[in-house]
C-alpha cells in the first residue's frame, strides 16, 4: 500500500507534514550507527511504524539512514567474503497476525544495500507443533533450547550475515547462530538496525 497517497505523512521527529522522516531530520549528523540506539526516539518511531503498523516507509527511512553510514558493514562483507543475508524469522503466527513478513523484508533491503542475496534459511518452531511425536515436556524443553530449525531443501552458504531488526541480549542471535553452525556455516556476521 502506498501510505502517503492515503494518509498525510508527518515526520516522526519534528512533525513536519510530507514524509515519515523529513529531509532535515534524515540528515542527522549526530546519529551513531548502524546499529542505532533503539532509545533514540527517531529510530524507535521508525521501527515501530514499520514493525507494528506495517508501514513500509518506516523500513525505507531506516535504510535511508543506514545507506550513508554503511561503509563499515560493506567492508566487513568484502573482507569476510559474505555470500548472503539470513533473516531471523518471526514466528509464523505473528506474521499471519500482522499480515506481512517484516524479517524477510528487512533482510531483503539490507541485502540490496550490501549487494548480496537474502536467503530465508531459518524457520521458527511452533511450541505446539514441534516434534509432534514426543511428549509435551520434551517439546517444551526442545523449544526452550532453540526455537529455530533449518528450512529443508535450501543450499546453505558458508559465509553469511544474520539480520534482526533490533538486538537486545543477543540470545536470539545466539540460538540462530547455533543452528547455522550445525548446518555447516563457517563465518557468521551479526547485523541489526538497532541495539536495545
Ligand atoms: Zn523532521
Amino acid at each position: 500500500m502506498i501510505w502517503g497517497a492515503v494518509f498525510p505523512r508527518y515526520c516522526v521527529s519534528c512533525g513536519t507534514e510530507g514524509a515519515l522522516l523529513c529531509v532535515l531530520c534524515a540528515a542527522d549528523t549526530s546519529l551513531d550507527g548502524p546499529p542505532f540506539a533503539y532509545a533514540n526516539p527517531k529510530i524507535r518511531k521508525l521501527i515501530c511504524a514499520w514493525k507494528y503498523d506495517g508501514d513500509e516507509d518506516g523500513l525505507r527511512c531506516l535504510i535511508g539512514l543506514i545507506r550513508p553510514r554503511a561503509a563499515s558493514w560493506k567492508s566487513v562483507i568484502e573482507a569476510k567474503s559474505i555470500q548472503a543475508v539470513v533473516p531471523i524469522p518471526l514466528s509464523s503466527w505473528k506474521e499471519r497476525m500482522r499480515g506481512f513478513n517484516q524479517a524477510k523484508d528487512g533482510a531483503r533491503a539490507i541485502g540490496e544495500l550490501l549487494h548480496i542475496p537474502s536467503i530465508d534459511l531459518l524457520e521458527r518452531k511452533h511450541r505446539w507443533f514441534a516434534q509432534a511425536n514426543t511428549s509435551h515436556e520434551l517439546r517444551k524443553k526442545s523449544f526452550a533450547k532453540n526455537p529455530f530449525t533449518l528450512r529443508s531443501g535450501i543450499d546453505v552458504p558458508k559465509r553469511i550475515v544474520i539480520f534482526d531488526d533490533v538486538v537486545t541480549t543477543g540470545a536470539t542471535m545466539n540460538a540462530a547462530e547455533e543452528v547455522l553452525r550445525d548446518a555447516g556455516v563457517e563465518e557468521i556476521v551479526r547485523m541489526s538496525i538497532a541495539r536495545g
